[in-house]
Formats: structure tokens, sequence, C-alpha cells
């Protein structure tokens, strides 16, 4: 993974270099090389309180140089920048469901994309109301919107975007880069809300988004390679919520609506994937609960390899 991140600063490091003009001595990336997937988490951290340890939910995958987002939680245009992905890469947005912490920055990054220069086609997917939603933030936004069109000249941002309400599972969405799968999980009382299955050339990857336990979501990831999956270490819970008015029903909602870090690693047994990938930790700011805790819980259940997901983090 390091160095993933290393590769990555020199390919940023050289294009920059070719924007100042400096000949491009380098050899050209071969076909196969494209055809890589790449996965960078750009938020690990789950719940919607800002928190200095890591950002809300949200990943991105790249391949070909084109942008997947999946899920915008507070901050994901920014998290974009750190990681070296030009904002005018969004091809693709997925949200898994609607929670704050995974949509909250689901219009911002939209709108910040075409400040960054964005002038052509995004589509969006996820569950109603997202046409809506949509909607309303660019209402919200008009006079930002029409003031830079006129002043700035820029093209019109409403007609970029193309919002798609998903309903049920299926294929969502296929190019000639990646097939997009999704299916219903459980996070009553919030529905339909999805997992997605991402297949390119190279690899499969799986996102959980926000669920309990799943059948689906085994089904879904079935052989997959990597399997991101939202994780909840049970025994930090009493801890996040000791410090609220709402204790009770909070704890309610966290241990009810999620996936303990143990049965983490069951569903990646029965799927029979390669990488179990833990993000959207909860807690992700506690220093009594380490790397080694999640790792050592995950694997009771699992013998493929486990990655605890950080912040700007590329596998
Ligand atoms: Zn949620």
């Amino acid at each position: 993974m390091r160095s993933s991140l290393m590769e990555m600063n020199r390919r940023t490091l050289l294009l920059g270099a070719v924007g100042a003009g400096v000949a491009a001595w380098w050899p050209v990336r071969t076909s196969t090389q494209a055809a890589k997937m790449r996965l960078i988490f750009l938020g690990t951290g789950g719940g919607p309180r800002p928190r200095k340890a890591a950002s809300a939910p949200a990943q991105v995958i790249v391949i070909n140089d084109v942008a997947y987002v999946v899920d915008c939680g507070d901050g994901v245009a920014r998290q974009l920048a750190f990681a070296g992905v030009p904002l005018t890469a969004l091809r693709h947005v997925f949200v898994t469901h609607h929670h704050s912490d995974h949509n909250a920055d689901y219009g911002n990054l939209m709108l910040l994309a075409w400040a960054a220069g964005l002038r052509t086609r995004v589509d969006t997917w996820g569950p109603p109301p997202l046409e809506k939603m949509t909607r309303l933030f660019f209402e919200l936004n008009a006079y930002d919107i029409n003031t830079r069109i006129a002043d700035e000249g820029r093209v019109p941002l409403v007609p970029l975007l193309h919002p798609h309400e998903l309903t049920d599972g299926g294929v969502v969405m296929e190019d000639e880069r990646v097939k997009v799968t999704a299916t219903l999980v459980n996070h009553a009382p919030v529905t339909p809300a999805f997992a997605y299955r991402f297949d390119a050339a190279d690899r499969s990857i799986v996102i959980s988004g926000d669920t309990a336990w799943s059948d689906n979501l085994i089904k879904l990831a079935k052989n997959a390679d990597v399997l991101v999956h939202e994780a909840l270490y049970v025994p930090g819970v009493d801890r996040i919520v000791a410090t609220v008015a709402n204790a009770s029903t909070l704890k309610k909602h966290i241990i009810d609506s999620h996936t303990a870090v143990e049965d983490c690693g069951r569903v990646a047994e029965a799927a029979g994937v390669k990488t179990l990938v833990l993000s959207h930790l909860i807690p992700v700011d506690d220093p009594e609960v380490t790397d080694r805790t999640w790792i050592d819980a995950a694997r009771t259940h699992f013998h493929g390899t486990v990655i605890v997901a950080k912040d700007l983090m590329e596998i």
C-alpha cells in the first residue's frame, strides 16, 4: 500500500511536470497498466460527527483515469484533492443510502467539481429521493451557479448531472471499463440501502455500504477479490454513546443496523473473498480500539487477508 501511494505521488509529480512544459521522458503507460482498477479510501470513519481521526465515508475507484465515487460523506471533494484525483475525472457517483455520513457532500461534490473545471456528464445512482435532492441542491445554489456561468463563462451545471433512482438490486450500469451491480442490504429504517460490486478486467471489488448481517451481500460478494465491509467493534459502543443525551436509542440503532467486526469475518469467509477491508469504523477514534483489535476480531472467522482502511490508503 505504501508503494501504491508512492507510485501515485510520483505520477502526480510527473503529470505536474508535463503541465510545466517539461519533456515527457518517462515510459507511456501500457494498456495493461492502464486497465488497473485503483481503490482509494477517502473517508473511513462511521457516523456524521466531524473528527480529526478520519473523514466521513467515501471511496473512489479509478480506472483509466476515470473516477467512480462511492458515497459522499463530509469533505469528499477535498479528500479527492488530497488523493490526487482530479475532480474533472468524476464520471459516476454511487450513493449507498441516505444517511448524512454518506451523502452530506453529494451536491457539494458536483458543485465543487464544476467549479474546478468539470464540463462533462456525471451520472449519479442511489435510492430515492436522489432526483429531488439533486434538484433542490441546484435550487439552493442557483445564485452561485448562475453567477459563475454569467461571470466566468462556465458551461451550465444542471444539464451535466443525471441522477438515477434505484429501488432494487441488479446491474446498475456497465461501460467499457467496469460493470456495477447492486444488491439490497439491511440498514432499517433506512431503505432501500445498497451494496455495490465493481467488476473490471483485473479484479472485483465489493463495497457493503451500511448493513447489518446480509445474505444478499454474501451473494453479491461471492468470490470477489476485495470486500470492503463496514465494521462495528461492539465493546466500543458504550464509550461512544456515553457522552450523548440519546444514548439508549443511539446504541440500539448502532447495534441493530451495523455489523460486528467478527461477523464481517463470517461474511467474508462465506463469500469466499480474498481480502476483507474493514472501513466505516465505529469507533474510529478510540485509542483502546487499535488495528490489532480489528484484525484479530475479523480473523476469528476469516482466513484471508484483513486490512484496516485508513483515509487516503490505496489498495
Ligand atoms: Zn447508515
